[in-house]
């Protein structure tokens, strides 16, 4: 069998007719940045996570650097975030020339630790970014007890999340702003890049709209320095159609996720890999599957071997990247950070995959740790 991490091909097929004709009325209307098909996917979108406003831009990672701009952060701000992230979270504070703070993550859910926070702030930190990875929302109700307290914003990175939930509310509300990535590999993935703010806050929701365009307003008068990240016309009518399908997928992929347990527990594999746990209160939307498994590196190989596709999500941590070095934290700043970086695999999880190929997936796990 070949099972790849991600079949894209086999979520567009049954989609193609509907999304041709869309992009076929993009083009005769010839109309490519921002405009109505955009306010008619941000409105859509805000709808969908139950937030008042959603203010569309060209990526997860702009998304991220105009939450902070929104917020006032730069030179001389501290920003607390998790290590163990995509690049994108820690690098949106530092182009602002603020500096990241980095907390270690929680074993199991390999979100930010809240026991954490607390001592982690100082008088220079203006906002707190937690991540929901890989489809599961940190710990919000804690997060904004502790930022609450020291009136600082929190964002919520929630690039791998759409559709996720905690407490009975979906990630977009769950902090002052929440970031949204529609890379093709997302739950919600375009045919490019693309991103999506959310917030309740008229105040934020006005200057994310201002600093997208230029920090403009009205056409070349120009009151901050923005940047251009706006979202196209041809996204925004991919990611609509999509978006009608996403519940359906997210369920697909939590059907896979307790199909494998169940898998996994059959073989008696459990003391050799450690499944995804998720929290009370949380809704898992599983934008990776990703286990704990001894002999990483081999097993990974040995499915290679065999057909399967993985992923390692995330190799290194951010505080011991080239880049971060000057910040001068050495290995053994953040153990459990460093430990899932040694120890994660990221499985084929996508909603068409079949009950056939997931057991194959398993079998030829088994057949690794019993050779
Ligand atoms: C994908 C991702 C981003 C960045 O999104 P892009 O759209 O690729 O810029 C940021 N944070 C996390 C956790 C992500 O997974």
């Amino acid at each position: 069998m070949n099972i790849p991490l991600l079949d894209l091909k086999a979520q567009f097929q049954p989609l193609r007719a509907e999304i041709m004709a869309a992009v076929q009325t993009v083009c005769d209307e010839q109309g490519f940045i921002l405009g109505p098909r955009v306010v008619a996917f941000e409105e859509a979108v805000a709808k969908y996570t139950g937030a008042r406003y959603a203010i569309s831009c060209a990526s997860g990672s702009d998304a991220l650097l105009l939450s902070l701009m929104a917020m006032g952060v730069g030179h001389g701000d501290e920003v607390i975030t998790v290590p163990f992230t995509f690049f994108a979270t820690a690098g949106a504070i530092s182009r602002l020339g603020a500096k990241p703070v980095f907390i270690d993550i929680q074993r199991d859910t390999f979100n930010l630790d809240p026991a954490q926070l607390e001592r982690a702030i100082t008088p220079r930190t203006k906002a707190i970014i937690p991540v929901h990875l890989f489809g599961q929302c940190a710990d919000m109700e804690a997060i904004n007890r502790i930022a609450h307290a020291h009136k600082i914003p929190v964002i919520e990175d929630a690039c791998q999340a759409i559709g996720a939930g905690q407490g009975g509310k979906r990630a977009g509300v769950l902090g002052e702003t929440a970031c949204f990535s529609f890379f093709p590999s997302k739950n919600l993935g375009g045919f490019g890049d693309g991103g999506m703010i959310t917030t309740n806050e008229q105040t934020l929701a006005d200057s994310l709209s201002m600093l997208r365009v230029h920090g403009s307003r009205v056409r070349y008068l120009h009151e901050a320095i923005g940047i251009n990240s706006r979202l196209d016309a041809l996204q925004a009518v991919v990611l609509h159609i999509k978006l009608k399908y996403l519940d359906q997928w997210a369920e697909g992929r939590r059907r896979n996720a307790a199909r494998y347990e169940q898998l996994f527990k059959d073989a008696g594999l459990l003391d050799r890999v450690t499944l995804p746990v998720t929290r009370p209160g949380n809704f898992h939307v599983y934008n990776q599957y990703t286990v704990r498994v001894s002999k990483r590196d081999e097993l990974r190989a040995y499915l290679k071997d065999k057909g399967v596709g993985t992923e390692i999500y995330y190799p290194l941590p951010m505080h011991l990247q080239q880049c971060y070095q000057d910040i001068g934290h050495r290995t053994g700043a953040f153990p459990e950070s460093e430990r899932a970086a040694e120890e994660v695999l990221s499985l084929p999880i996508f909603a068409e995959l079949t009950e056939a190929q997931l057991a194959y997936v398993v079998e030829m796990m088994a057949g690794f740790y019993t050779r």
